[in-house]
């Protein structure tokens, strides 16, 4: 699995040009099909897609390659899921925010729990990306709580981000980092988070 731009025609000219590396082995990947179709549910509407995959010229593994726009194993769109983590972080409960942003009570409180389950995890990730992308970076101050601390870890680390690669939305640069695994259950996704 490879995160790459929500732009598909752009896609398509990086795999065909040979521009995406794979991501076991930093081998250049090729077209490879697609993956079944998805439903991704964004701020804008829903979104039908079917992910490209990719395979690798030097170790033949295969990639499917999710757009930026994306977590593994959730259906809505990072933005969304973002947005709910800042309001939680706020103080607002999960009911109220996931009626403003029309998902279900169950699905916001699910992705709420995971995030403060992992957030020191997150925490460290983005503190260490941060670093990577910028390393005058002065150290990150305490926001006061360790899901606070998390998400302020998560705005450095795109600050940096975007000062180094340009202009990019926070969440789609959080889901880069992570290579869709903010809130997955296996850690693997953010030990191996790279750019
Ligand atoms: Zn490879």
């Amino acid at each position: 699995m490879k995160i790459v731009c929500a732009e598909q025609a752009l896609v398509e000219a990086e795999l065909v040009g040979g521009l995406l590396a794979c991501p076991s082995c930093q081998g250049t990947l090729g077209p490879w099909g697609h993956a079944r179709e998805r439903v991704t549910r964004r701020f804008l509407g829903d979104w039908r897609w079917r992910p490209r995959r990719a395979r690798c010229r030097g170790c033949r593994g295969t990639h499917v390659l999710l757009a930026e726009v994306c977590l593994l194993r959730r259906q809505d769109e990072v933005e969304v899921i973002g947005a709910a983590i800042e309001a939680h972080v706020a103080g607002e409960g999960h009911r109220p925010i996931a009626a403003r942003l029309g998902v279900p009570a169950g699905t916001v409180r699910g992705w709420l729990r995971r995030f403060d389950q992992r957030s020191e995890l997150v925490r460290a990730l983005f503190t260490r990306c941060a670093v990577g992308l910028d390393p005058e970076l002065g150290p990150v101050l305490s926001a006061g709580s360790v899901v606070a601390d998390a998400l302020e870890a998560i705005a450095v680390a795109g600050r940096a981000w975007v000062l180094r690669f340009g202009p990019c939305p926070v969440w789609r640069i959080c889901s880069r980092l992570t290579a869709g695994g903010l809130l997955s259950c296996n850690t693997s996704s953010l030990a191996t988070g790279a750019w």
